[in-house]
């Protein structure tokens, strides 16, 4: 049976699960407000509460602050790492995985500049008039 509730936009509930007999899902029902209400406090302690862990977890195990090409490498291996065994949410992976991509993007670009400079310089100095002995 589905919800005979309104959504906040006007819509139809589309809620079946847990339908009163009354026609009202948990979320519309007049009856069990205060249960609602427990649910959703429920439900926002234990998102805080992994949330906490989540941050507790990542402080404690990630590499230190990349500065090279090679330490966005381990860093990248680790993200991928706290995904794969469930110790990182998909979207901080995500967001961290961009922020590594733009990282990595600055890295390389800063490190032909160096290269770039340091040619330059060497063609500098090949080019300086040589005295002869
Ligand atoms: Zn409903």
């Amino acid at each position: 049976m589905q919800c005979k509730g309104i959504t906040r936009t006007g819509a139809p509930c589309r809620c079946t699960l847990n339908v009163s007999a009354e026609g009202y899902c948990l979320n519309h029902d007049p009856a069990r407000k205060a249960q609602a209400y427990e649910v959703r406090a429920a439900g926002s302690r234990a998102r805080g509460e992994a949330k906490q862990r989540l941050k507790e977890t990542l402080a404690g195990s990630a590499p230190p602050e990349p500065k090279s090409l090679e330490d966005l490498a381990k860093l990248a291996g680790w993200v991928a790492r706290q995904t794969f065994t469930m110790q990182m949410d998909a979207r901080t992976s995500e967001a961290t995985t961009k922020a590594l991509r733009n990282a990595q993007l600055i890295y390389e670009k800063r490190d032909l500049e160096q290269r770039l400079k340091a040619a330059l310089k060497e063609l500098a100095e090949l080019r300086k008039p040589r005295r002869v002995a």
